[in-house]
């Protein structure tokens, strides 16, 4: 079997999360690291390596996965609004193979980039 991903071994419980909401399909945890006030990682259960792997058969979770988002935004306070970022693959700098949005907000942001 393919080792688990990091993010695979926090949603089973054998390394620590900060979970800010979980349902069937997705979790969120905060990101480690954070690069704003708010800067939370939402993770479909799904191991998908990135979204350059995502598949026609993954159409209704890509759904799911966006209103998790959506319900980890309000919840989180961000109704001034937030940045979604989704790195891909290496030259976008991923560093977990496991699909991942992070969703970032608390200030006001500027450009494009990660916060
Ligand atoms: P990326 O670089 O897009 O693959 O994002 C990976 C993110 O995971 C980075 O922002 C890290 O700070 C974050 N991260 C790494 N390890 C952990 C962890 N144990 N718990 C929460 N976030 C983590």
């Amino acid at each position: 079997m393919a080792e688990k991903t990091l993010f695979t071994r926090i949603i089973d419980g054998e390394i620590p999360g900060s979970f800010v909401y979980q349902d069937e399909h997705v979790i969120a945890i905060r990101d480690i690291n954070p690069a704003a006030p708010v800067h939370v990682l939402v993770i479909p259960r799904k191991p998908i390596p990135s979204l350059a792997e995502l598949e026609e058969g993954d159409l209704e979770l890509a759904g799911r996965i966006l209103l998790a988002i959506r319900k980890v935004a309000e919840q989180e306070g961000l109704s001034r609004g937030y940045r979604v970022v989704v790195n891909t693959g290496k030259e976008g700098n991923q560093t977990v193979p496991h699909l991942h949005f992070h969703v970032m907000g608390g200030r006001q942001l500027s450009g494009h980039g990660t916060a």
